[in-house]
């Protein structure tokens, strides 16, 4: 990672904060001086702030039960951020591991770990992600096959990845994705013919959702191994 992130991670200085100490030339890696905020550092690296040995805090991993009208950003977006109801620390160093829109709820996974992260988002890497959707028209026949086979995505050249689609009523199915395109499922409905009007993400890889709505917790160990 940076080095200014490094420092951040590794004690109370703002990112500003890093930055400064580093151009005064008080940060030291493996013994040499370092003066570029930008430069890369690796955690078994010595790194040291005036003489003194800085050790990166684990990173924290979270699930969150969002509610409608929250986004998953930490930029003001005309809307409260999910992040506000976080009474932790560093609460700027989180992101979103595979966001919801606005007018989406359900299960959001927070961490400050970008590999992680990365594990749950590619879609070469398999994670499910399982979503409850209403709609407004019933559903046809032989959709099964089609999300199977992929749906063509206005403005995209590829056919989505096979999708699993589980009927539950005449307006009202289950989706299982493994990819994460901008408003996918909402998309690939349009893609039949038809309009969400509920989005609801119930689970990741085999994390269900299991808190009430507004409501956190972190991840156990296994949990976060999980994506593995
Ligand atoms: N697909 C969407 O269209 N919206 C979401 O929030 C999540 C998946």
């Amino acid at each position: 990672m940076r080095l200014d992130k490094f420092v951040c991670k590794s004690t109370e200085h703002t990112k500003a904060q890093a930055t400064e100490l580093i151009h005064d030339g008080q940060l030291r890696v493996n013994g040499e001086e370092i003066s570029n905020e930008a430069a890369q550092v690796h955690e078994n690296n010595t790194i040291t702030l005036n003489g003194e040995l800085l050790k990166a805090r684990p990173f924290r991993y979270l699930l969150m039960h969002k509610p409608l009208g929250t986004i998953c950003s930490n930029v003001d977006e005309g809307y409260p951020s999910l992040f506000n109801s976080l009474e932790i620390d560093k609460v700027s160093e989180l992101h979103v591991a595979g966001r919801l829109d606005v007018d989406t709820t359900g299960l959001v996974l927070i961490t400050d770990d970008g590999r992680w992260t990365y594990d749950i988002i590619t879609p070469s890497k398999n994670c499910q992600k399982v979503y409850r959707i209403g709609l407004s028209r019933d559903l046809s026949k032989g959709l099964i096959d089609k999300f199977k086979e992929g749906l063509q995505l206005q403005g995209e050249s590829q056919l989505t990845l096979p999708a699993d689609l589980q009927v539950l009523s005449q307006k009202e199915a289950r989706l299982t994705i493994t990819e994460g395109k901008y408003h996918q499922v909402k998309r690939m409905f349009t893609a039949i013919g038809n309009r969400v009007t509920s989005l609801h993400r119930e689970k990741i890889g085999e994390i269900p959702l299991n808190i009430p709505l507004d409501q956190w917790r972190y991840l156990t160990n296994d949990e976060v191994k999980s994506f593995a």
